[in-house]
């Protein structure tokens, strides 16, 4: 659940039923996705959630790095999450730590069921998602901006993947957990939903829940997907709308 800065416990839920930052149980922080952000990358998105501001750029389909990863009937999905030295409070030692590499090899995971990876044998696609700025949930924030960065690259796939993490706080079941609920909570459950078929393909847990807490979260996080996969949609037709000239065909 992530490090913990502070040594006091915060009240992370009044008697109101808000949280820290006003927020209700059922409420996500505030989002906002650009698509290609940037114009080196073959797509790329700028996510900014909550304190979160993490950027995604692909690359391909190109050829394979290194050369032994190559299959011949599909492409390689390769994803390198990095946060930034200056994305946390306390200076994060730069490089490839285990947290890095393992949420890179869950998100790539998760890509692999979306992609039309069979269209491009001996390719590789290659995300890359940097955290500027963390405050929980940047694994989920890095999938949402990989997704609009790969469908800005015009890489085909079955649908978007919005995510979100819910989590238990104060013994209530909250949705998009911010860093103390992160620190100071009792549970958190990244996901990430198809929101075509419903099927979750990223699924983690840190903490203890009953079946029924289990249950209600995975409820509140699907819902909470499918909000996210609104904006996600309406970055990407922003970003249609800027390029194709008014009557133009596409
Ligand atoms: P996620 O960012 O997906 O929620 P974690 O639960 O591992 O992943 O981390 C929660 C939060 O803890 C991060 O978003 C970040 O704010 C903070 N954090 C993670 N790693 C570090 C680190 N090495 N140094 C300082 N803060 C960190």
């Amino acid at each position: 659940m992530g490090n913990v800065g502070a040594t006091e416990v915060p009240v992370l839920l009044s008697p109101e039923g808000l949280r820290i930052d006003g927020r209700r149980l059922d409420e996500l922080r505030p989002i906002r996705i650009e698509a290609g952000a940037l114009h080196q990358a073959d797509g790329s998105a700028f996510v900014e959630w909550g304190a979160n501001k993490v950027m995604a750029a692909v690359y391909g389909p190109r050829e394979v790095h290194p050369r032994h990863l190559q299959q011949n009937n599909k492409a390689v999905i390769q994803c390198k999450y990095n946060m930034a030295a200056f994305s946390v409070d306390e200076r994060k030692r730069p490089g490839l730590d285990r947290r890095s590499q393992e949420i890179s090899k869950v998100i790539a995971e998760a890509f692999e069921s979306v992609v039309f990876a069979e269209e491009f044998p001996r390719t590789s696609i290659d995300i890359y998602i940097e955290v500027l700025q963390a405050n929980a949930g940047t694994r989920c924030a890095g999938l949402v901006a990989a997704s609009v960065a790969l469908a800005d690259a015009g890489i085909p796939m079955v649908d978007l993947l919005p995510a979100v993490a819910v989590g238990k706080i104060a013994g209530k079941i909250a949705l998009d957990l911010k860093k103390e609920e992160d620190n100071f909570g009792e549970a958190d459950l990244p996901m990430a939903l198809v929101p075509q078929s419903g099927r979750l393909v990223l699924l983690q847990m840190e903490g203890h829940m009953t079946p029924d807490e289990l249950a209600a979260s995975l409820d509140l996080g699907v819902r909470g997907c499918r909000e996210i996969y609104e904006k996600m949609k309406a970055a990407l037709r922003e970003r249609y709308a800027a390029t194709v000239p008014s009557g133009g065909t596409p």
